[in-house]
């Protein structure tokens, strides 16, 4: 056994006594005897993975989000959650081993870009999505029992519930009820983070502001603040060419000023996601803010048909191939809001399939159901071409029909129409990231204090997200960001004992 002499030991406890010392020192600038809180930024999907599991680890969570409510865009999301090799795939005798490949091929060129570690950061989403379906249908509640395919995907993996409720409200409720219960977690609305506070460059805190004032908490930071696709001035400045698009996210600013003053380095920020299917509602076509037409639509069996009542795309290829076939058709100019006139149609088996989304679809007016022999002849002859390729890959390479169930030449058959148009939708730039989720500065050190996760971070999803794949890097990515900023917050707390 190691024999160490009792000057070395005394040494020894010295040194160790100094580097808690100036941890603890780095955290607490006021120099307060409380334990460091784990500080999240943002209370999307991202930063409630991330408060939850840092409570879970022991540490205090102070989140702060900037609205009056919670939940971001997170509580938007209508599809569901990518999960590779699930229980719930399983059993549905889906067998799947091209999650990694599937998103490196929609990632595209971008894959081997330098600035961040592209392969480290796609190979956690994906070996770890699995865990992330699991947890949050074991730990968390939420029913995921529903596999549905989506574009780009090589096999059926978005999971969502069987019920009423959409994946994101039905994800972000679970959450925020477990989050409710704890008495080590605070939530702040209304508290705009406007700036990190520093000490010996480690990040030790944040300020924000209220309408009380400015105020300022310390602690180690997981920012989760979300992406740009509501900003109509970060949109202008990485791609002009999208301007005047309408936008299915929330209307706000994005919050990436605060981690760029910092030195953060951003990639990838001229690729936004544009989405093909956003619903033009009737009663108010020009409107800015669009309800998205839930790509699962598409997986159940929808079709999409241009201005003349034809088939012109693989409607389930990758969004950024549905988007440019639709750019391809003539546009329309709504004054306010550039759009395309694309037409949505289900069968009676695809709206079954999809009944929930449908019906809300439905009562707020943006789908409608007709009799399909009501449609004009071009349309028909479209349905039953599409009805009678089923089976088959069609003259698109469409291979799965999803539940579609509509015979040729059954023109009795009732239908569902509606009006879509392209919308922004995501952003896959942001800061980037490692695999631990700290933030990297432009000569690509992690600046110690801080973590990020979800859409405010770069480099998961290169020049394509794939569908399903974003609330998917907010719990790969949040969980790995909390569970490192809770120990950081324990180590700084035990050296304040
Ligand atoms: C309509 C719609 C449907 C979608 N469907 C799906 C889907 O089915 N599957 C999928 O994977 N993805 C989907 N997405 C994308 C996905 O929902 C989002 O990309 C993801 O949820 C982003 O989560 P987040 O936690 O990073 O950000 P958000 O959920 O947007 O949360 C960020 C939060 O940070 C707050 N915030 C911002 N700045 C500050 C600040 N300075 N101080 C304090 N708070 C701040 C914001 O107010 C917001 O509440 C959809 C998106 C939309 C809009």
């Amino acid at each position: 056994m190691l024999r160490l002499r009792p000057r070395t030991l005394l040494l020894a406890g010295l040194l160790l006594a100094l580097m808690l010392y100036s941890v603890r020192r780095s955290f607490s600038t006021a120099m307060t005897n409380a334990p460091p809180t784990v500080i999240v930024v943002g209370s999307g999907l991202a930063g409630l993975s991330a408060a939850y599991t840092a409570v879970r680890a022991g540490a205090r969570v102070h989140l702060l989000e900037r609205a009056g409510k919670a939940g971001g865009n997170s509580i938007k999301a209508s599809s569901g959650i990518n999960g590779a090799g699930t229980r719930f795939q399983l059993a549905k005798g889906i067998d799947d081993t091209s999650f990694y490949a599937d998103t490196v091929r929609s990632a595209g060129k971008r894959f081997t870009a330098p600035g961040v570690n592209r392969d480290a950061l796609v190979s956690k989403l994906t070996s770890e999505s699995s865990a992330a379906v699991t947890w949050l249908a074991d730990e968390i509640g939420v029913d995921l029992a529903v596999v549905a395919p989506l574009g780009g995907h090589s096999v059926p993996r978005t999971h969502r519930g069987g019920g009423k409720i959409p994946p994101g409200f039905a994800i972000i409720k679970g959450l925020l009820d477990k989050l409710d219960t704890e008495a080590a977690f605070t939530l702040t609305k209304g508290a705009d983070v406007t700036g990190l506070k520093t000490h010996n460059g480690v990040v030790t805190g944040v300020t924000y502001a209220t309408d009380n004032g400015t105020h300022s908490l310390t602690g180690p930071v997981v920012f989760a603040s979300g992406g740009f696709a509501g900003d109509a001035s970060l949109l202008a400045e990485y791609r002009p060419d999208l301007a005047g698009l309408p936008s299915t996210n929330d209307v706000r600013p994005g919050a990436h000023s605060v981690l760029t003053t910092l030195g953060a380095r951003l990639v990838d920020m001229d690729s936004v996601q544009v989405h093909p299917t956003g619903f033009v509602d009737p009663a108010d076509p020009g409107a800015r803010m669009k309800f998205l037409a839930a790509e699962m639509l598409r997986g159940e069996g929808g079709i999409l048909l241009d201005q003349d009542g034809k088939r012109f795309v693989n409607e389930l290829d990758t969004r950024a191939a549905v988007t440019k076939a639709i750019f391809e058709l003539p546009s329309r100019d709504f004054g306010t809001t550039r759009q395309w006139g694309v037409t949505l149609l289900l069968d009676a088996g695809s709206a079954k399939a999809a009944e929930h989304h449908v019906s809300f679809y439905e009562w707020k007016g943006l789908l409608k159901k007709v009799k399909l022999r009501d449609l004009s002849p071009s349309v028909i002859s479209a349905v039953d071409a599409y009805s009678a390729s089923r089976g088959s890959p069609d003259m698109f390479g469409r291979r799965t029909y999803g539940n579609w169930r509509h015979t040729p030449g059954d023109h009795d058959a009732e239908v569902y129409v509606g009006d879509l148009t392209p919308v922004t939708h995501f952003t896959m730039g942001g800061v980037a990231i490692d695999a631990d989720a700290r933030v990297l500065t432009t000569k690509g050190d992690a600046v110690p204090g801080l973590w990020a996760a979800g859409e405010i971070t770069g480099g998961v999803h290169g020049d394509n997200r794939l569908g399903g794949s974003s609330l998917l890097e907010c719990v790969v990515f949040g969980r790995t960001a909390g569970a490192e900023a809770a120990k950081a917050a324990v180590v700084a707390g035990s050296a304040s004992l």
